[in-house]
């Protein structure tokens, strides 16, 4: 299957083993992830974030429930929500999820503004879990025909341990593990030269379950806009 579609069942994946109740997905892009997570009843609450307005709204309203979503058995109920929004800014309604998912959206966020992006998802949002993808350059010379980044909108494309180094201090400076993995295989005897296509680094609060999100904390900021809801 296409990268991007394994990238989104690496997420369907962890979702169905971890029993995440409360997801939000930042850079949502057209909604395209959103759309298969509403299947899965595990869910309960699903927020999407983006700082482009116009492309939110473009395909939002498809995640309206259609009739046959009350047939379903093992029905629960679902609340989505969706932002126009910056990951750079802080929203207390973002705060204390279960997952937080960045696909391939780190690497369109100017260099300064990734601290920030960090310091917001990790020392502010606070997720139990979150999976961060981005594009591993050491996988770029197997791309035939590539001259610079996979895409003009990338600031950057880092290397696994350019990846790994970000991902390493995220875990010092806000209390997380991480594991390192990631989608699309390097051909025959070529994965501990090239590494995966997309790299995938999951994190894991470690104090979860310990109750230590403060709510009170920042209560009432609020930055972002909210698009729409809907709740099932
Ligand atoms: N996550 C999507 C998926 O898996 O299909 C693809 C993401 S797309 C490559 C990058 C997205 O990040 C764009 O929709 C862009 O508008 C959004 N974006 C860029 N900078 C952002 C920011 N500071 N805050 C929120 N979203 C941002």
């Amino acid at each position: 299957p296409p990268l991007h579609k394994q990238r989104h069942q690496f997420v369907i994946d962890f979702i169905k083993k971890n029993k995440t109740k409360k997801v939000v997905d930042l850079g949502c892009c057209e909604c395209t992830l959103l759309k298969k997570l509403k299947f899965h009843r595990e869910i309960e609450h699903l927020v999407g974030v983006d700082i482009d307005e116009a492309t939110v709204k473009r395909k939002m309203h498809s995640l309206a429930p259609i009739s046959t979503d009350y047939l379903q058995p093992g029905y629960e109920q679902l609340c989505v929500e969706m932002y126009q929004g910056s990951v750079t800014e802080r929203d207390a309604r973002l705060r204390g999820f279960d997952l937080a998912l960045s696909i391939e959206l780190i690497e369109h966020l100017p260099v300064p503004d990734v601290e920030r992006f960090s310091e917001v998802l990790f020392g502010y949002m606070a997720p139990v879990h979150a999976i961060i993808s981005t594009p591993n350059s050491d996988f770029n010379p197997l791309l035939p025909g590539l001259r610079g980044f996979r895409h003009p909108d990338h600031k950057f494309e880092w290397t696994r341990q350019e990846f790994q180094s970000w991902a390493e201090k995220v875990c010092a400076d806000f209390g997380y593990e991480v594991d390192i993995t990631g989608v699309g295989k390097a051909p025959d005897g070529g994965q501990e030269q090239f590494g995966f296509c997309s790299q995938i680094a999951v994190f894991h609060q470690l104090t979860s379950g310990c109750n230590m999100f403060d709510q009170s904390q920042g209560q009432g900021e609020t930055s972002y806009t909210l698009l729409y809801s809907v709740n099932y």
